[in-house]
């Protein structure tokens, strides 16, 4: 049997997850969970609809605020990122 390795999440990571996911939720009833690119309506945040987005790369010292985040959909962001995006039937 082959052990999965658990990735481990210190507390503070865990916590700024939280705040993130609670912002994503909030901008996005904002701007009635509408992609801020393709103005597509998706009606909810997940893989598969609507997704925070840092403005600013947390890599290039993005902070998590409000301004840095845009509400995108997954295709949008899957673009921003240079994925290929393949159509999804389901
Ligand atoms: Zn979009």
């Amino acid at each position: 049997m082959k052990k999965t390795p658990i990735r481990k999440v210190s507390k503070k990571q865990a916590k700024r997850q939280r705040e993130w996911t609670k912002r994503v939720l909030r901008l996005a009833e904002a701007q009635d969970w509408i992609c801020a690119r393709c103005k597509k309506y998706y009606g909810f945040v997940g893989e598969w609809g609507l997704q925070g987005h840092h403005t600013i790369y947390r890599s290039a010292m993005g902070e998590d605020t409000d301004e840095n985040c845009e509400v995108i959909c997954w295709k949008c962001s899957a673009k921003e990122h240079g994925q290929n995006v393949k159509e999804v039937s389901r």
